[in-house]
């Protein structure tokens, strides 16, 4: 609990000269300035204390500085900062076949390395247009892939992310995702959500506006991010599956916010039984370190010397971090995401049957989404409450994240205790009271 009034004389001072020198474009949602962390803990530059239920937008898996993510980096800052990627090194090799290990393939797996989630994404396209000589692609409404020219254009989750930056790249049309709490599309007896989207890809989409043998891929995060924290039914990844395999479309899952044992298992994708033939991975693979990773299977990945490639790619800094981060999370970090997960789910189911503004709570592992609404019937999306909540969370001494039109995403450390879930759904409650008085 934080018990001075927030922002404090530091934190204020520090925003003045941020504002000085740092572009306006960084969306900030309230005023915190960073001190330090450990574990699930952070505190400001006013000694003020808080608890992270986002972790750097589910960045910190590990949580903040865990001292064997930290020993890695000082043990290789010692020995070396960097060696261009043209070179070698044994934590880069390393990490590569941890990543082929954890791939969601039979298959062996190949690994591009990169600073960011974006520009695995971006990869991930490349290698889709290269690998399958084809041009166009298949995304969906709602997503967030990243701001670079080619992921932008995929991102759909707020127009503002494209306006102002036209002409984006070519060739990308966008399916509804399947968002069983707010379908928008008809679906047929016998039929799931997930199924029905599929069936709108091909009836809608392919048969009428862009031919199969034009499409390299499907780009998809598995379990929606920015977009809501959108988990799709069932039927949907094994009938996208289908879809892809009958047309020679290459399924390429962005991982960036659900992969890295966030939900329990490596990949989301494990939950649905379905393999894809490209992944991408960012944010939790080196516990905040910059690292991201386009993993595609060997046969997938076929492109030449010199096709694709950058300066830091393999960043020795960031490998150890990761190959720390992959330890940590395979040996304590997956199962209790798994059990901690359903803990705070229980919990918010709770806390939902004591406010009728809660419409919907979801999610997998220590990926959960509560949605907010005015009306459980027209389900009307709640955006200032949602809003309310999150600084009212701040003010207590709990750390959130809006996504979606009125969605606070639950994405701590995954080395969250039940204690600490506790502690912060408290606070997360007693600032929903008080939003709902305001409110009414
Ligand atoms: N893909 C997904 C699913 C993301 O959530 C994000 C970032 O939030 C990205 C890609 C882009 O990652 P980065 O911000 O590291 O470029």
């Amino acid at each position: 609990m934080t018990n001075k009034t927030l922002p404090g004389p530091n934190t204020k001072s520090m925003i003045e000269r941020d504002h000085k020198v740092i572009s306006p474009s960084y969306p900030r949602g309230y005023p915190f300035a960073m001190d330090h962390g450990k574990g699930t803990e952070v505190w400001d530059v006013d000694g003020n204390r808080f608890l992270d239920f986002m972790g750097g937008i589910a960045v910190v898996a590990t949580g903040h500085s865990h001292p064997q993510v930290v020993k890695a980096i000082q043990d290789q800052a010692e020995k070396f900062i960097h060696i261009s990627s043209d070179f070698y090194h044994e934590n880069w090799i390393r990490l590569g076949e941890k990543l082929s290990e954890i791939a969601p393939f039979k298959e062996d797996a190949l690994s591009f390395m990169t600073n960011s989630g974006t520009e695995a994404v971006e990869a991930a396209i490349k290698l889709a247009r290269y690998h399958t000589k084809r041009s166009n692609f298949i995304g969906f409404t709602g997503a967030f892939h990243g701001r670079t020219m080619g992921a932008v254009t995929f991102t759909a989750s707020k127009a503002k992310y494209h306006s102002g930056f036209y002409p984006l790249m070519n060739g990308v049309t966008h399916a509804p995702f399947p968002n069983p709490y707010r379908p928008v599309l008809e679906r047929r007896k016998g039929e799931d959500y997930g199924q029905a989207v599929v069936r709108y890809i091909e009836e809608e989409i392919i048969a009428q506006i862009l031919p199969a043998k034009e499409v390299a891929g499907v780009l998809v995060e598995t379990i929606q991010g920015e977009g809501g924290y959108i988990v799709p039914p069932e039927g949907f990844y094994p009938a996208l599956r289908k879809f892809c395999d009958k047309h020679g479309i290459l399924l390429i899952l962005d991982e960036v916010q659900s992969g890295m044992g966030r939900t329990g298992k490596w990949w989301a994708i494990e939950h649905f039984g379905v393999e894809p033939d490209i992944i991408t991975s960012a944010k939790g693979i080196a516990s905040g370190m910059p690292l991201g990773a386009c993993i595609a299977r060997k046969s997938v990945m076929d492109w030449e010397i010199g096709a694709h490639g950058n300066t830091y790619g393999g960043n020795p800094i960031s490998c150890a971090a990761s190959l720390a981060t992959i330890e940590l999370i395979e040996k304590q970090y997956l199962k209790n995401a798994k059990e901690v997960g359903e803990y705070a789910m229980d919990a918010l189911q709770e806390i939902q049957a004591r406010h009728p503004s809660i419409g919907d709570v979801r999610g997998k592992g220590l990926m959960i989404g509560v949605e907010f609404v005015k009306d459980h019937e027209t389900k009307e999306p709640a955006k200032k409450l949602t809003d309310r909540v999150v600084d009212l969370a701040f003010e207590r001494g709990l750390l959130t994240l809006s996504c979606g039109q009125s969605v606070i995403r639950i994405a701590p450390p995954l080395s969250i205790s039940k204690s600490e879930v506790d502690e912060g759904l408290s606070m997360f409650e007693d600032a929903l009271t008080q939003a709902e008085k305001e409110m009414k």
